[in-house]
């Protein structure tokens, strides 16, 4: 597994995959083509076909400035590697053609590069890649999932947790505040200021209306193009936050705590990464809310004072009840279902950990299981479910108002 800075990225909204990994990609292409006077991206499958709506482009042309980029949409062609696949060229100052190269964006903002036909192999820094070996391997030294992360990584590994923690909280600071419209042609209003502090009691409902003002922030701050942590993307980033900033206010847990438990956390989005997918154009939504309300649930646990098995339970009953999610986002747009399914993952992930707690943290499904059913999962969904919007939610509402305009 690669260490969790290429975990949690930190870049621009709206969408890790499709604005964070073809940023950076555009950005080593361009330091690789120095004599190039323009170039061309052509863009292939997920990317062509929702990436209007997710920025791609400007995500792109951000990374070229101030040379000129033309996008190209290949709305019709999928690469065999990865839905989301980009091809540049560098062009010289006659318009010929100096070089070439594809990159993949494959989630959470991460890229491989072809080169010379050659996929460029990941840097493993972790000894053990499944729940069941790190779960012996913390039970024979008595060590829990946090530990796990320092060893692998190093002390320095806390300095780069707290620049993640602390873009969150600004995120939330930020986005609890804001109102008005999101950029786009949906018209969608701004809702966490409005849920934020709002009276809301009910025998039946243990948590307050804060957990989903600070849910929907960072994906209404990731929406507008803002800087956000990808956690495991930008689609989803809402969820850890939300969760923790509401965790913290509600027990005032020290800093130091959150950052163990994102430590705790982050174990479970690197598993996720390592064998199966946090990409929604390769396994649908299930790959990002999904991830990241297991990774949530994780981080609740451990707070709480649950145990390995207990805490690796929470992140699987986190992830069992999102197999088969789809994506469909409306108008390609990451916005709806995206920013509410951000509300719902925390508020699932704090029943998750409730659950495992009450349990002795045994169960039959392990979360090596998950990861192998929901990548197995991913690939039965035809690809109308997996970020390309021509399927569910975003066809019926287009059909919708199409016909209400008619
Ligand atoms: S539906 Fe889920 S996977 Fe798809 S863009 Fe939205 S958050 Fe990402």
């Amino acid at each position: 597994m690669e260490s969790i800075r290429k975990l949690f990225n930190i870049g621009m909204g709206p969408s890790s995959s499709h604005t964070i990994g073809p940023n950076r990609a555009a950005k080593i292409f361009k330091k690789n083509s120095p004599t190039a006077h323009r170039f061309v991206a052509h863009l292939y499958g997920s990317l062509a076909l929702t990436g209007k709506g997710h920025l791609t482009d400007k995500a792109i042309k951000l990374a070229f400035e101030p040379l000129k980029v033309k996008i190209v949409w290949h709305k019709n062609k999928f690469l065999k590697f990865h839905p989301n696949a980009m091809q540049f060229e560098a062009l010289d100052k006659n318009g010929k053609l100096i070089r070439h190269n594809t990159f993949y964006s494959v989630g959470g903002g991460k890229i491989i590069h072809e080169k010379n036909n050659k996929k460029i192999e990941i840097e493993s820094i972790y000894k053990y890649t499944t729940v069941k070996k790190i779960l012996r391997h913390l039970n024979k030294h008595d060590k829990t999932f946090w530990q796990f992360v320092e060893d692998s990584e190093g002390e320095e590994i806390w300095i780069f947790l707290k620049q993640v923690w602390k873009i969150m909280k600004q995120n939330i600071k930020d986005g609890i505040h804001k109102e008005g419209y999101l950029p786009g042609g949906l018209k969608l209003a701004r809702k966490a200021k409005t849920y934020y502090k709002k009276n809301f009691k009910h025998k039946a409902i243990k948590y307050n209306s804060n957990l989903f003002a600070y849910a929907l922030s960072c994906p209404e701050e990731s929406a507008s193009g803002s800087i956000v942590v990808a956690a495991p993307t930008c689609g989803s980033c809402g969820v850890i936050p939300g969760v923790l900033y509401y965790m913290k206010e509600q027990n005032k847990y020290s800093d130091d705590e959150i950052l163990k438990a994102l430590a705790t956390a982050s174990v479970f989005g690197n598993l996720a990464k390592t064998n199966a997918s946090i990409s929604g154009a390769e396994v649908g939504c299930q790959g990002e809310i999904g991830v990241a309300c297991a990774m949530a649930a994780a981080a609740a646990c451990y707070l709480e004072g649950g145990n390995i098995y207990q805490i690796e339970y929470a992140a699987e009953i986190g992830l069992e009840h999102h197999l088969g999610l789809t994506c469909d986002p409306i108008g390609g747009l990451v916005q709806i279902p995206c920013i509410e399914r951000n509300a719902m993952g925390a508020s699932r992930a704090l029943d998750a950990a409730a659950y495992a707690l009450i349990s002795d943290g045994h169960q039959k499904v392990s979360y090596d299981d998950i990861l192998e059913t929901m990548e197995i999962t991913g690939h039965d969904l035809s690809k109308e479910y997996r970020e390309t919007a021509l399927g569910g939610l975003a066809k019926y509402m287009k059909n919708r108002i199409n016909k209400e305009e008619n």
